[in-house]
């Protein structure tokens, strides 16, 4: 029977912790106040993904909201919120992450109207709607080359919704440099992909494509 305890973890946090206070005494010290992030991060639950290790930043460097399948939702006030007080604290990037070997997207690829437990299916929904507006980028691909382009259209959708967002566009609108950015990780080799240019405001939104 597997433990209950998560005592181990707390000794791993300890000797981490001791660690890095070895190497500089003021390692959180400096972070215990305030925080001011160059980057905002917005990417999927998944645990294979983890943005501060895979971008090697340290504490205080990016303000992180992750969701199943990474989405960026008008409608998500958690999401909403926290790209607005990304903005707040001063983020100068947004970074809107997929991952390949999605499980979110996967669902939004395969998944029929009955499929999946109820909650996730509901947000899965999402990934559906991205996949059938882009119905003919898919059409004919095998599984999982669609399942890749899947993973990067909607990230792709991600950044549209990021830049039509009102953080983003009250952000533009008050003359704040705030680029959005897109990129795919993929856990087979932890490398990250951009996959458009940054946009820096409302015009770099027509730099996408119309199928996105
Ligand atoms: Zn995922």
């Amino acid at each position: 029977m597997a433990s209950s305890s998560i005592s181990h973890l707390l000794e791993n946090n300890k000797k981490w912790s001791e660690a890095c206070c070895s190497k500089d005494s003021d390692y959180f010290s400096k972070w215990a106040t305030s925080q001011s992030p160059e980057y905002f991060y917005i990417g999927c639950a998944d645990s294979r993904v983890s943005p501060d290790m895979a971008m090697d930043l340290p504490p205080g460097s990016i303000f992180v909201h992750r969701n199943l399948g990474g989405l960026v939702n008008h409608k998500d006030l958690n999401a909403m919120s926290c790209l607005e007080y990304a903005l707040v604290l001063g983020v100068k990037h947004v970074i809107v992450s997929g991952h390949y070997n999605c499980g979110a997207c996967k669902g939004g690829l395969l998944w029929g109207p009955t499929d999946g437990p109820p909650l996730t299916a509901a947000t899965v929904a999402d990934v559906k709607a991205v996949k059938e507006m882009n119905a003919a980028q898919l059409e004919g691909l095998p599984q999982d080359q669609a399942w890749d382009k899947l993973v990067e259209l909607n990230t792709m959708n991600g950044v549209k919704n990021a830049c039509t967002s009102m953080p983003v566009g009250n952000a533009w609108k008050e003359g704040k440099k705030v680029a959005v950015h897109g990129v795919v990780y993929n856990p087979a080799d932890g490398k990250l992909k951009e996959i458009c240019e940054p946009i820096t405001g409302p015009e770099g939104l027509k730099s996408l494509t119309d199928t996105y």
